[in-house]
């Protein structure tokens, strides 16, 4: 059953976009990887693939860019390690994978739906997790495939600003690498899902896990709404943003744009965290809330021509809400 309804995609690749950090280079790389998410996205959808498909491929090639903070090009432990954590939701079944914590699995998203679609859990970490991708077929990786020099550095910086006696939370909150990837989508049988995949945060500590891989927080979709979220990830956690964002559009009858807004940009921002998020509606409504200086962000609709903004204030227009 498909065709119903016309297909939508709509991603981010993190809201931690910094003036200051970006050239004209990264600026067109991004752009490129944003569009090239969009399409593989959109040929899913197009075939007559269930929404889920669409977010699983979106963020696989997300993943693969070194460019984001997600699967190669994820950012650094402090210990120097890469531990990835991904999750992904169907909102038409409400079923639900996820992974933490891993060093070795090329594309976590892939082993998030594994753990959803062929274990009798949602969520599975570390060591187990890896053992599961082993039996299932899941890509490992020598955990070297993740490191770049970027990211290397950016650890050293923060080891320094921590070595100086700054505190953790402020050096968080200085090192914004919100590169965390997600991906909403609504496919032609009106189905929903949501999808995140990240590295997490510049120097987190041996067995941190963020928002990302946890349902509710940094991943939710339901028939009603699909979300994914970038920012600080223990803000998230602890207003539950995702799930949040979905409640206010259901029992408040608030439309995308508010209920993101809201949370996103007021109470996040209250309790002292920052961040962005992608919001899409049953009725294909779209927000894109963010309260940083810019937000990899971009949507593909029916037509399949991919739009994409990096800036705040970057002109985009949204798709027009249509059952
Ligand atoms: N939310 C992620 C985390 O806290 C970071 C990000 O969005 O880049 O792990």
């Amino acid at each position: 059953m498909h065709g119903e309804v016309p297909p939508l995609l709509v991603i981010h690749g993190g809201a931690g976009v910094e003036r200051a950090q970006m050239t004209p280079q990264i600026e067109a790389q991004a752009r490129a990887a944003l569009e090239l998410a969009l399409r593989n996205g959109h040929a899913r959808l197009k075939a007559g693939k269930p929404a889920l498909d669409a977010v699983t491929a979106a963020i696989a090639v997300l993943e693969d860019d070194p460019l984001f903070n997600a699967g190669r090009g994820a950012v650094f432990t402090h210990d120097g390690k890469n531990e990835l954590d991904a999750s992904i939701m169907d909102g038409s079944t409400l079923a639900a994978g996820a992974v933490a914590g891993v060093h070795r699995v090329r594309n976590p998203i892939l082993l998030a739906r594994a753990v959803m679609e062929r274990s009798p859990h949602v969520m599975m970490v570390g060591a187990g997790a890896e053992k599961f991708a082993v039996e299932q077929g899941v890509k490992l990786v020598d955990p070297a495939y993740f490191r770049t020099e970027k990211r290397w550095q950016d650890l050293q910086k923060a080891l320094k600003e921590g070595a100086a006696g700054e505190k953790l939370g402020s050096r968080l909150a200085a090192l914004k690498h919100f590169g965390t990837v997600g991906a909403v989508a609504r496919d032609g049988a009106g189905r929903l899902a949501a999808a995140t995949s990240t590295g997490g945060m510049t120097d987190k500590r041996y067995g941190r896990v963020g928002d990302s891989p946890i349902v509710g927080a940094g991943t939710y979709a339901n028939a009603a709404c699909a979300v994914s979220g970038t920012g600080w990830g223990e803000f998230y956690i602890r207003v539950s943003a995702a799930r949040e964002i979905c409640l206010r559009m259901a029992m408040l009858g608030e439309s995308a744009q508010q209920a993101g807004q809201t949370v996103i940009n007021d109470e996040i921002p209250q309790m002292g965290g920052d961040g962005g998020a992608i919001v899409l509606g049953a009725d294909g409504s779209v927000a894109m809330p963010f309260n940083t200086e810019g937000m990899y962000r971009g949507w593909i609709g029916a037509d399949g021509v991919p739009h994409v903004a990096i800036y705040s204030g970057d002109p985009l227009a949204l798709p027009e809400p249509a059952r």
